[in-house]
């Protein structure tokens, strides 16, 4: 069955507690930052902290407001990084057809600084970093280490507020549905971000692009490839020449 996160941010209190969960379980070490007046550390995702809490302030319908986000890989229906990568090495990142998780393989090392930057570029939100020791690149695994024991992965096993959510995506679906009802009462412009093409459901209370550019595909950043130009990159025959 295809499993889903549903991530309530109108819950979340930014305590870092899943920041430092995924840490911990998937044993990546601290990373030496400096404080640059945010409480936002370390600063961005990286090959060490591959789950980060943003932190935002904005003022929203007069009143102003923290936001935060805890951003993750969203392990894309069809994800447009493994369709750029299965196009230069078949393998490096893969998608398995029960859970729908995407998963970064010892093969990504294989790929060429260029070819690494298109697929961080077919990324919609940003995600995918490599590691400069190894080559390999670096991201949410969903846990795969910890699911098919039927445990929850480390960041929603931790998180104290039910932001985060995991299970069956019906159930997600489902529940998702259910909490947008409820804080459209008080955030009558709360809607679930990409709901139909990620196994990662955020519920923004407000704007999406208030949180972060790349909170939802098209909310700021560059956005996902473009059709015609994902079709170029990766079944033009003549790109491999030359
Ligand atoms: Fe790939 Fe980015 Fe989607 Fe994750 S969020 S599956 S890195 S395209
Ligand atoms: Fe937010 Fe939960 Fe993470 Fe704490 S553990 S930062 S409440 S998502």
């Amino acid at each position: 069955m295809p499993k889903s996160f549903f991530v309530d941010l109108s819950r979340c209190t930014a305590c870092r507690g899943c920041q430092l969960a995924c840490k911990q379980w998937n044993m990546m070490p601290a990373e030496d930052t400096k404080q640059t007046g945010t409480y936002q550390n370390p600063p961005d995702l990286s090959a060490k902290t591959i789950r980060v809490v943003r932190f935002t302030e904005h003022k929203v319908d007069g009143a102003l407001r923290w936001l935060f986000f805890p951003e993750q890989c969203r392990h894309c229906i069809v994800p447009p990084c493994k369709a750029v990568s299965d196009s230069y090495v078949e393998g490096a990142i893969t998608q398995d057809d029960t859970t729908g998780w995407v998963q970064h393989t010892p093969l990504s090392a294989k790929l060429t600084e260029e070819q690494r930057l298109e697929v961080k570029e077919a990324c919609p939100y940003n995600i995918p970093r490599w590691d400069p020791a190894d080559g390999i690149l670096r991201k949410c695994t969903m846990c795969w280490d910890r699911v098919p024991q039927g445990l929850k992965p480390a960041c929603v096993a931790t998180c104290p507020t039910g932001t985060m959510n995991f299970g069956e995506r019906d159930e997600m679906l489902a529940l998702a549905k259910q909490r947008l009802a409820e804080v459209k009462k008080k955030f009558p412009k709360a809607i679930l971000v990409n709901p139909d093409d990620v196994s990662v459901i955020y519920l923004a209370h407000v704007d999406p692009k208030l949180f972060y550019d790349y909170l939802m595909a098209d909310a700021g950043g560059p956005g996902p490839m473009d059709r015609k130009t994902l079709f170029a990159q990766v079944f033009s025959p003549l790109r491999h020449l030359g």
